[in-house]
């Protein structure tokens, strides 16, 4: 695979996919943390005097409309602000976009594009025609086979990674390949169902699998414990057993809560009373671990030499049950191991408990993050790869 860095970017017309699908609420980004992990490979290729161009999509539009509530426009704001280089918007593109070295434009969102979504050739060709190289640095859409991340890389003159890109495969090979043991894979969040691939095969990885949220739910269901009205899939039961058979075999310690924070409605507001499993009652809701439990995965964290971790351990986002996901992003921040976290809500968490920079690595990507620890070569990889 070309890395950008390799590359002589002098006077070249270089295209760069990044993810900039950040969260904008009348007009004002909400988060920038996709767009400051940006900001060193534009920087990079401007002062190695190329002429700039930057893609993202930004939401759901409707494919082939131009609808301004998913516009870039506010991204371009933001990094006409950030860079010491001047920065232009461009809404309209396919045909030819002029740009200078040293110059960035940042072009519309590619979902506004027909044929984006399902990587049509006439539509890779022309992003491709824009530029003399193509830079894929955009980790969070690189599961994704479409026109601006993987029709691009096959149509242009060369086609290379970006400095962000490979800082996060160079983190999950570092979880994923020779890990340090014991191993701790921490896999929390609402639904078993959607995370059952992942667990899976992370079993045949770690030492300590601790599931949390709704999947631990799952979990104590499966073993017969009462969990009056919590989010539970039942559907999923039958593959909780299989999965604690497996684990079994592998060696793998299957961690579960031993007591819970509860309350009586999924609201915001609700009262919220800590409870040891055996006092469960039919009216309860499990959104949160308990203090006991939260010890008990605190001393193990602190034994880890590699720790993975996605999704929340409770409703973190209501403050009375943030608490398990909090104390386990501190124990996870505070320990020695090499520790990497990812998807939307863990990155969410993280953030808002100010811990971005305590953990060892902090993955951008959502479920391109997730495919990568499933073992999967990611198609935006794959296409940078098999280039002639
Ligand atoms: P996911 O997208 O699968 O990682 O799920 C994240 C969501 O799971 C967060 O928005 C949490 O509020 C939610 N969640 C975590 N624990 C629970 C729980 N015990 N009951 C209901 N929802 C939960």
């Amino acid at each position: 695979m070309l890395s950008m860095t390799d590359l002589d970017l002098r006077g070249k017309r270089v295209l760069i996919r990044e993810d900039f699908n950040v969260p904008i609420k009348e007009g004002i980004i909400t988060s920038d943390q996709r767009l400051l992990a940006a900001l060193p490979t534009l920087r990079q290729a401007l002062e190695a005097g190329a002429g700039v161009m930057v893609m993202s999509h930004l939401g759901r539009p409707e494919e082939g409309s131009q609808d301004l509530r998913y516009s870039l426009a506010p991204v371009a704001h933001y990094l006409a602000k950030q860079l010491d280089f001047p920065v232009r918007f461009e809404p309209y593109y396919l045909e030819g976009v002029t740009v200078q070295p040293g110059e960035l434009v940042v072009l519309e969102n590619v979902r506004f594009n027909l044929g984006e979504k399902t990587n049509v050739p006439a539509l890779a060709k022309k992003l491709a025609a824009l530029c003399d190289i193509f830079v894929m640095d955009a980790f969070g859409t690189a599961h994704r086979e479409q026109a601006s991340t993987v029709g691009v890389a096959h149509y242009a003159p060369v086609a290379a990674a970006g400095p962000l890109l490979l800082k996060e495969l160079a983190a999950l090979k570092q979880a994923m390949n020779h890990p340090q043991r014991p191993i701790v894979v921490i896999v929390g969040g609402a639904k078993i169902s959607t995370k059952i691939s992942l667990l899976t095969h992370l079993l045949s990885l770690a030492d300590y699998l601790i599931p949390g949220g709704g999947i631990a739910n799952t979990f104590l269901k499966a073993q017969g414990q009462n969990v009056g009205v919590s989010l539970v899939e039942d559907s999923m039961l039958e593959q909780v057993h299989m999965i604690r058979e497996e684990a079994k075999k592998m060696n793998c310690e299957i961690l579960l809560p031993t007591d819970a924070v509860v309350g009586k409605t999924f609201t915001e507001g609700c009262p919220a009373f800590n409870k040891t499993l055996a006092h469960i009652s039919q009216d309860d809701m499990i959104l949160d671990i308990g203090p006991e439990t939260v010890h008990r995965y605190m001393s193990v964290i602190h034994q880890a030499k590699t720790i993975i971790w996605n999704g929340p351990l409770g409703v973190f986002e209501f403050p009375q049950f943030s608490y398990g996901t909090r104390s386990i992003a501190i124990a996870i921040s505070n320990s020695d191991a090499f520790s990497i976290a990812g998807g939307g809500e863990t990155l969410a968490a993280i953030d808002q408990y100010d811990l971005l920079s305590k953990l060892s690595y902090v993955s951008t990507g959502g479920a391109a993050f997730l495919a990568c620890l499933e073992g999967q070569v990611l198609p935006a990889v794959a296409a940078l790869t098999h280039q002639d």
